[in-house]
């Protein structure tokens, strides 16, 4: 009983690790981007300023996707993984081998709404009944 949680938890944590590699890596590459649009010349500057501001703000979505998947680790390692943090309830199984970084059961997901960030996150939504 217990060595199939622990099993679990070694599928998230790895599900969640490989999702934090994949972020970091695309939030790497767009970093990269940025520097190179400081070496552009001053006719280039709107262009330049515009796709930085698109790379911004992609990196910001990045960003928020990492923040999660970093405090599903978290909860992973203190034991209070899978516990919706609005309403305690164990978030089921099946909406967290979807998606694993979820941080609500799917109610009060309903309810709240979620922001922009977890809607993109959230394309395994329709699995998770
Ligand atoms: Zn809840």
């Amino acid at each position: 009983m217990n060595g199939n949680k622990v099993n679990s938890i070694k599928t998230y944590q790895k599900e969640l690790f490989n999702k934090k590699v994949e972020l970091m890596t695309s939030l790497g590459f767009n970093f990269k981007r940025l520097a190179d649009a400081d070496r552009r010349s001053e006719d280039d500057l709107i262009v330049a300023l515009r796709d930085e501001f698109l790379h911004l703000s992609l990196n910001r979505v990045l960003s928020g996707q990492l923040r999660e998947v970093e405090s599903a680790l978290d909860r992973l390692n203190s034991g209070e993984y899978g516990a919706c943090a609005n309403c305690d309830t164990s978030i089921s199984s099946k909406r967290l081998q979807a998606l694993p970084w979820a941080t609500h059961c799917v109610d009060c997901q309903d309810k709240a709404c979620a922001g922009p960030a977890q809607e993109a996150v959230s394309l395994g939504t329709s699995l998770t009944g």
